[in-house]
């Protein structure tokens, strides 16, 4: 398999493997990027995976999706790397993506049982082992830098504890994160994590890692990396539990599942549009956001406008707060028919100069619901506590708020007879002040969480100042 950057022009013949992209971020004329074309999963194949995952578990199920991407890891290990990274111990349940009913033809799928809480873990957890594999057999290291205002950061702190060859250095707003979420990242005594809390917000943390990584002879020096959601083998990793989901969901492959995803930067969703184009029997690839709706704009018009920070609210659904998708540009590149250079003029020219660009007069556009199946729906604060309080009262059970977003706009497009499959990205307990103020009380802590907030920090407080944080990683690095 060889993948190209989305911008790439179709005179360009240039390709790179899989190990090559799994340490860069974006490629270097800006695009995201691709694979060459999509593997095709017969109904024999989805068969015999249907049986991999009851027989031999989830591990077994992502090493067949991955396999089919990345041939330049010998079978042996990757087929290990996967087996240590699903694990019942890590996950909480042999299924790892168990399937929870919720009525007749409507399921909510688990991704929010790893270390912290959040799906991200998903994706996060391989991501860590497969650095540590390729950084070895480099013999290189990698130093991460971040700005976290919570779930990214902890997911790649908890992916890459203890990883020989790779230091997380992650800046967050000082005193801004939920106790729960500061607890869960500086309670880590591991000596390759850094957590830095700024004296400022969430921008001047992005400010500053947009500073040091524009220096790029002190980028170059210091080996600075990232493990933002564009990189490819995040998404190809969540690709797999669409396929666990749909297996778990149907008895065999000619029913048709729809998926509803609390959509943000596009990166899950944009693994469920991968997993369908590999023919995985996929009815709808719904479209969940919040009140920052930049994607249901699309979905809705054709217009794609990229909000300033003004028009980005707080929402209570905070990992879904975003000013633009950054994995949209992929979905964009298959919609208009791999047209590299119509993306590089859309996302390199048009987005930049005039924050936007419109497809609604593209006959191209109507087939993003026609011929990709993607509908969308947005929601509002009041929908979330509506719908948690609905959740808890009618079923027993309680929803995070991203995960309640994805339910709303499910039940807006669930077609009878059809299954639809809600995927849950967080447990509630991540987000307890929405829950208390839907349902009065506070949701259950998971074993192992009781009392985390007590446990000593390891965090150094610093001002916003790019060249404290570069001074730090000087120092730590010794090189
Ligand atoms: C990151 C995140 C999302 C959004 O996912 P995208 O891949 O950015 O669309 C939704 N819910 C939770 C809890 C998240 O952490």
């Amino acid at each position: 398999m060889k993948y190209l950057s989305t911008r790439a022009p179709a005179s360009s013949t240039e390709r790179k493997r899989f190990c090559e992209i799994l340490l860069e971020g974006l490629a270097p004329d800006g695009g995201l990027y691709m694979p060459e074309q999509y593997p095709q999963v017969s109904d024999a194949t989805l068969s015999r995976w249907r049986t991999v995952y009851h027989k031999q578990g989830y591990a077994e199920l992502a090493f067949e999706v991955l396999s089919l991407y990345i041939d330049d890891i010998p079978a042996a290990d990757l087929r290990a790397l996967c087996a240590k990274t699903y694990t019942a111990e890590v996950f909480g349940t042999g299924e790892i993506v168990p399937l929870r009913h919720v009525e007749e033809g409507l399921w909510i799928e688990a991704l929010s049982n790893g270390p912290t809480l959040a799906f991200k873990d998903m994706a996060m957890q391989l991501l860590g082992n497969l650095f540590e594999y390729e950084l070895a057999r480099r013999g290189a290291e990698l130093n991460i830098l971040g700005a976290t205002s919570g779930d990214t950061g902890s997911a790649a702190e908890y992916a890459m504890r203890g990883k020989k060859g790779v230091r997380v250095f992650m800046t967050s707003p000082h005193g801004r994160m939920s106790p729960f979420q500061q607890a869960q990242m500086f309670s880590l005594q591991d000596a390759n994590i850094y957590n830095i809390a700024i004296e400022g917000v969430f921008d001047d943390c992005q400010d500053i890692v947009k500073v040091v990584s524009n220096d790029l002879e002190f980028k170059r020096k210091y080996k600075i990396g990232t493990v933002n959601s564009i990189n490819w083998a995040r998404l190809l990793a969540q690709v797999v539990y669409y396929f666990a989901g749909y297996i778990q969901a149907t008895e065999s492959n000619s029913e048709r599942v729809s998926f509803s995803v609390p959509s943000g930067n596009f990166g899950n969703v944009c693994a469920g549009h991968v997993a369908r184009m590999m023919g995985l029997p996929i009815a709808k690839l719904v479209v969940a956001t919040n009140e920052n709706d930049v994607l249901d704009e699309f979905f809705r018009t054709g217009v794609y406008r990229v909000r300033g920070s003004a028009d980005t609210f707080e929402t209570s659904s905070p990992s879904m707060d975003i000013s633009k998708a950054s994995n949209f540009e992929r979905f964009v590149f298959d919609l208009l028919g791999r047209d590299g250079s119509r993306i590089k003029s859309l996302f390199g020219d048009a987005v930049n100069s005039q924050g936007r660009f419109d497809l609604s007069a593209d006959p191209r556009f109507a087939e993003a619901a026609t011929r990709f199946g993607f509908v969308s729906g947005r929601s509002t604060h009041a929908d979330r506590l509506q719908t948690i309080r609905a959740t808890w009262e009618q079923h027993g059970f309680m929803i995070d708020p991203h995960t309640a977003d994805a339910l709303k706009v499910a039940l807006e497009n669930r077609a009878a007879s059809k299954t639809m499959v809600v995927l849950e990205t967080a447990l509630p307990i991540k987000f307890s002040s929405t829950i208390v103020e839907a349902l009065g009380r506070e949701p259950q802590r998971p074993a192992g969480f009781e009392g985390i907030e007590a446990l000593p920090k390891r965090v150094q407080v610093m001002s916003a100042d790019a060249n404290a944080v570069k001074a730090l990683i000087a120092r730590e690095c010794g090189y």
